[in-house]
């Protein structure tokens, strides 16, 4: 079970998500990524690796947005590599997720019976497709993620952002800790205070 930060702000967010997931890495991964909305869309970066792999990937390919979410993942299901790290990302909504989710194959084969396509051999991607196919359905993104949580067997902590969405992000959590920071125009998610702590000193524990 790794790290999770988020940030919905007003500047630059990849440096403050890399800043959170180096004070998460005591907790151990084997992989690292980030997602931002770009101009609307999501667009994300991820490393197998130390999160010195992830930098020097962003400082060769850097990542704009004010809105984002990072991870660092310790494998469980599927091989600790870029394909698999998250953020899982569909054209809608990117995700981090920590924790295992026990009835992933039940929901993946329902999916795949849908048309869905899986891009990785991980359990947690199941959960940005269920918030796809509930977007798609006219559901907001609080909404989205309400039903789909209520289709998971697990603990679990979550963050997701929302394409054409700059205004929200959602996080959500059973058994596993996420922390919500509060900020001066800017919000914050984390999987604990230590995480925020550079940001803010307000928070809350969903
Ligand atoms: N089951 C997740 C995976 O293999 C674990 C993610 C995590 O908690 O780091 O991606």
């Amino acid at each position: 079970m790794c790290g999770i930060i988020g940030i919905l702000g007003y500047r630059p967010a990849v440096p403050l998500l890399v800043e959170g997931l180096k004070r998460l890495a005591y907790r151990g991964y084997d992989s690292a990524g980030v997602a931002t909305l770009v101009n609307g869309h999501i667009d994300r970066r991820r490393a197998q690796g130390k999160l010195a792999n992830l930098e020097a990937l962003l400082a060769n390919s850097p990542l704009p947005g004010v809105v984002g979410i990072g991870h660092t993942r310790w494998a469980t299901h599927g091989r600790p590599s870029e394909s698999n790290a998250h953020p899982h990302v569909t054209d809608r909504v990117a995700i981090v997720h920590n924790g295992i989710i026990e009835n992933f194959q039940e929901l993946r084969d329902e999916l795949i019976a849908e048309g869905t396509r899986f891009e990785t051999e991980t359990d947690n991607e199941v959960v940005a497709h269920l918030l796809t196919r509930e977007l798609q359905h006219q559901r907001t993104p609080q909404q989205a993620v309400d039903t789909a949580r209520a289709r998971l067997k697990v603990a679990f902590a979550l963050a997701a952002i929302f394409a054409g969405r700059p205004d929200i992000m959602v996080g959500a959590r059973r058994g596993a800790a996420l922390a919500v920071g509060f900020g001066t125009g800017e919000m914050y998610l984390g999987s604990d205070a230590l995480a925020l702590a550079p940001f803010t000193q307000r928070i809350a524990y969903l």
